[in-house]
């Protein structure tokens, strides 16, 4: 398997490649050349499969040569065994044809983790086939940073640092940073917004002598190897709930889109999907978008689900790209008139061919706060603010009642206590593995906004 950028000019490469590469090239985002397509006959085969082995199944046509079967099994086998289950993703029955899919059972409580966790040992292969060294950097806004470092702690050709900004992440998001004792592991408490975080992550990425002489790379959502993770439990939903026989749909709360993207992918590659339903904040982008046609900037407004409070949905790009029929240079154009002017329009043909499967609807805070309390009473599942905006917007668009629907839950509620408690009256406890997250020592690394500062405190800190 070969893959192409969105933008058409940068090289093809294989899996191992995109994975070190990160964006493409062109500034655009990989793609398999081809989607790897299971028939009907092949996703029934697939039923009874434990998770890590369904991975496997779903995971090896995107990989090709870049690892052998016995190494992928390895690394799947090591990324799943740090869940609280052997299920990864469990299922629970809400009723009404509703299920919730607890994506939330990895080390830092939020879905990003059933990625992270397969990129630690996968990165840990690549490195060590090549006998390279690299410097992740990253900057959070609360759940990725966390989910990155667990999954590359203690590795040895990784150092990871992470750009926070200071006081504006939620305490358990903070601690899940700051108490991780591990050489390769640094934080930094940098004064500024998040929009200042990123803004230094890219300027030291433009630094192309300190990017290479740091070997830096990334592990942000539009790292192709993400995605093909997050394929897997669109599968697993399916065949728990009749499929592929019987189709089904997802909700899914929705930020940079790669989430959702994930089950795009799987439809494409055969998996009856009936739906895909995006849950929107008040930062509704994307709900604009499968309403009218036309993806318009607006501010970024702070919402209690702040993992989708974003701007601009960066993995969009890889269904413009699908939507235009694989036409880099249209999608270089559209992204560059976007840039210039803060909006673009797809024609009347483009969205109707995005709306066979896709549908969204927005929340403020008040509706997902009401959402979360009545779920709970009515069926005792204490929602987190993105799981509530996910099922609201479920429930408002799924056109089939018979056609089961499946709820992403993305967050443990006790990732967001503040907001659970005040909707729910209940306070929701941390699981078993964090309880003592509160007692454990923090490392704060509190550093100017100044890209010179940023650069020596790597530099001083990077194994050689
Ligand atoms: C990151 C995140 C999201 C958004 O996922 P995308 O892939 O960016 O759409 C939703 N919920 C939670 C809890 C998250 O951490």
């Amino acid at each position: 398997m070969k893959y192409v950028s969105t933008r058409g000019e940068a090289p093809v490469l294989a899996f191992d490649e995109v994975l070190l590469a990160g964006l493409a090239r062109d500034g655009g985002l990989y793609v398999p050349e081809s989607w790897p397509q299971f028939s009907t006959a092949d996703i029934a085969a697939l039923k009874g499969l434990s998770y890590v082995d369904l991975a496997e199944r779903i995971i090896t046509p995107f990989v090709g040569d870049s690892l052998s079967a016995a190494e992928l099994e390895a690394i799947l086998s090591e990324a799943y065994s740090h869940f609280e289950t052997p299920e990864v993703a469990p299922i629970k029955d809400l009723g009404n044809g509703e299920h919730l899919m607890e994506l939330f059972h990895g080390p830092t409580l939020a879905f990003k983790d059933v990625a992270m966790q397969f990129l630690g040992p996968l990165f840990e292969n690549v490195l060590a086939e090549r006998n390279e060294h690299i410097c992740i950097v990253g900057a959070t806004s609360g759940d990725t940073g966390s989910a990155a470092i667990e999954a590359v702690r203690g590795r040895d050709n990784i150092d990871i640092f992470v750009l926070y900004p200071d006081g504006r992440v939620s305490d358990v998001q903070r601690r899940q940073m700051t108490t991780i004792d591990e050489t390769n592991v640094h934080t930094i408490a940098l004064d500024g917004t998040f929009d200042d975080c990123q803004d230094a992550l890219k300027a030291l990425f433009n630094d192309t002598a300190f990017r290479d002489r740091m070997n830096l790379s990334a592990v942000n959502s539009i790292n192709w190897a993400r995605i093909v993770a997050q394929i897997v439990y669109y599968f697993w939903a399916a065949l728990k709930l009749g499929g592929p026989e019987q189709p089904v749909s997802f909700a899914v709360p929705t930020g940079n889109f790669g989430n959702v993207f994930a089950g795009y992918a799987a439809a494409r590659m055969g998996l009856p999907i009936d739906q895909l339903i995006v849950g929107s904040n008040a930062n509704d982008i994307l709900t604009r978008f499968f309403e009218t046609g036309t993806m318009a900037m607006d501010g970024v407004e702070p919402t209690i689900s702040p993992s989708m409070d974003i701007q601009v949905s960066s993995n969009f790009e890889r269904l413009l790209f699908e939507l235009y029929g694989r036409d880099g240079a249209k999608v270089k154009q559209t992204l560059s008139a976007f840039r210039d002017t803060g909006a673009f329009s797809i024609d009347a043909d483009g969205l109707a061919a995005a709306r066979e499967l896709f549908d969204g609807a927005r929340y403020d805070d008040i509706e997902t706060k009401a959402a979360i309390g009545q779920e709970f009473k009515a069926s005792g599942e204490l929602l987190d603010p993105h799981s509530a905006v996910g099922l609201l917007a479920g429930r408002a668009r799924r056109k089939n009642a018979d056609t089961p629907l499946v709820v992403l839950a993305t967050a443990h509620p006790a990732k967001f206590p503040d907001a659970v408690e005040d909707a729910s009256g209940q306070f929701p406890a941390l699981p078993a593995h964090m309880a003592d997250l509160f007692e454990r020592d923090e490392k704060i690394n509190p550093l100017a906004n100044d890209n010179a500062a940023l650069q020596s405190f790597i530099e001083a800190r990077v194994k050689a």
